[in-house]
């Protein structure tokens, strides 16, 4: 495969741009080798600069439900252009986005449009500060909730809960309010509301994606909802990658427990960038400029990013049906590819949650990210650069998630099986 282009791309970009790239994660760096730059998409297919074709298994990270190019989403975009680009002034869409998101998911009453995921986890938590007066927060280990300050944290030392900042240039003092929890280890929660008596949330991933994928337990979660009930903590869903992707009302209309607060983005915006977070009216109502907690947002429900949205999740809405069809394919994705590394000696672990899939090269169940970093790293970036030759395009660590999308038909999803079986016996 020639990707000359990209390379000479890629060094160019690196003179200009830290790492070549605007986002860590598109750099390749876990598993070696030059990023390939992207000409365009067509449907289910990634073009590179060089003119090679990919299925494409990232779609931007989760937000492409409908695959690239869609029509309904393009025209919809178009038209909002033709209109103007921003107004910093209220539109019709913000409100009929909100209405039909609202009307989707059970436990929210309003909402709260943003410009990203990092943006929305930021003032959810902001908001669940001000709304309980205290200042802690929980976080699970191997959760990603954006790149704000207070949720860059990694294990401190000893015994001690509080999480050392994992980043430089975040102060310690930012974080020592975040608590760090194991994920579906309800031991591990229990022991912060001992540390702490100043417990604000705790935000979780209740279908994690970013470690690879590991959904939560449902009594692990039906255990969380009781600890905030009996402390008079808020429990906050980020589901900036689960929402509209795992299934249409979110996850609590699949695991049972009902949060606080919901954190979305991704699938939420159709491709543009749009972040949103919603809760019932009594903890909507403490937000700026009806209650005192501060957000705002030059770009905030920009009329172009509600026009995308708003054609994606009205698509969703009509065509429910879809998740099951999508959930279908990923299970014959992963199907084979389980049986291919089988036949060729080691195991693979498998998740999937409507068009969401996730796979470790790992003898053992993936609980939390313990288990996760336990898995074989050089196979998946053997695996990767394999199924890039073959033209199968899939995110770039083996903490990331994999997505379908409507444009994925079984007759790619063969393909890729047969692909998975061709570089499974070479790693
Ligand atoms: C992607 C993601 C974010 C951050 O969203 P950005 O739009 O990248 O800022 C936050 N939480 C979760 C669960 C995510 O997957």
């Amino acid at each position: 495969m020639n990707i000359s282009s990209s390379k000479a791309a890629f060094s160019e970009a690196q003179e200009l741009i830290p790492g070549g790239v605007n986002s860590p994660v598109r750099a390749f760096s876990s598993v070696g080798g030059t990023p390939i730059f992207v000409e365009k998409g067509e449907g289910g297919y990634l073009v590179d600069i060089d003119g090679n074709r990919y299925i494409d298994y990232v779609q931007s990270w989760g937000p492409l439900i409908f695959g690239h190019t869609d029509e309904a989403i393009e025209n919809a975009v178009i038209a909002a252009v033709k209109k103007g680009l921003s107004f910093g002034a209220p539109t019709l869409a913000e409100t009929e986005l909100a209405k039909l998101v609202v009307g989707l998911i059970d436990s929210i009453d309003k909402i709260r449009f943003v410009s990203s995921g990092t943006e929305a986890v930021m003032s959810a938590i902001r908001l669940a500060r001000g709304y309980t007066g205290r200042d802690d927060i929980i976080k699970f280990e191997g959760n990603y909730h954006g790149h704000s300050d207070s949720l860059l944290v990694q294990a401190g030392s000893g015994m001690i809960t509080f999480g050392a900042p994992s980043s430089p240039g975040v102060p310690a003092d930012f974080t020592k309010h975040t608590l760090l929890a194991k994920y579906n280890d309800i031991e591990s929660v229990k022991k912060c509301f001992k540390d702490s008596d100043d417990i604000a949330c705790i935000i979780i991933e209740p279908i994690a994606g970013n470690m690879g994928l590991v959904p939560a337990d449902k009594d692990f979660l039906a255990e969380l909802r009781k600890l905030c009930d009996e402390n008079g903590t808020l429990l906050i869903f980020d589901e900036v990658m689960s929402g509209f992707r795992a299934t249409l009302r979110g996850a609590e209309s699949i695991v049972g427990t009902k949060p606080d607060i919901i954190t979305m983005g991704k699938v939420i915006g159709g491709g543009m960038p749009v972040g949103a977070f919603g809760a019932r009216q009594e903890i909507m109502a403490q937000l700026s400029p009806e209650g005192p907690v501060y957000q705002a947002g030059t770009l905030s429900g920009n009329p172009v990013a509600m026009a995308a949205g708003l054609a994606a999740i009205t698509k969703l809405k009509d065509k429910s049906i879809l998740y099951g069809i999508l959930e279908k394919r990923a299970l014959r994705l992963l199907e084979g590819m389980k049986k291919a590394a089988e036949k060729n000696g080691f195991s693979l672990q498998t998740n999937v949650r409507g068009s969401m899939f996730g796979f470790f090269f790992n003898d053992k169940p993936v609980k939390n990210f313990e288990h996760a970093c336990n898995s074989d790293a050089e196979r998946f970036a053997a695996f990767h650069r394999g199924m890039l030759e073959e033209g199968c395009y899939f995110a770039c660590s083996l903490y990331e998630t994999g997505f379908i999308s409507t444009a994925t038909t079984d007759e790619m999803i063969e393909k890729t099986v047969t692909a998975a079986e061709k570089v499974m016996a070479n790693i």
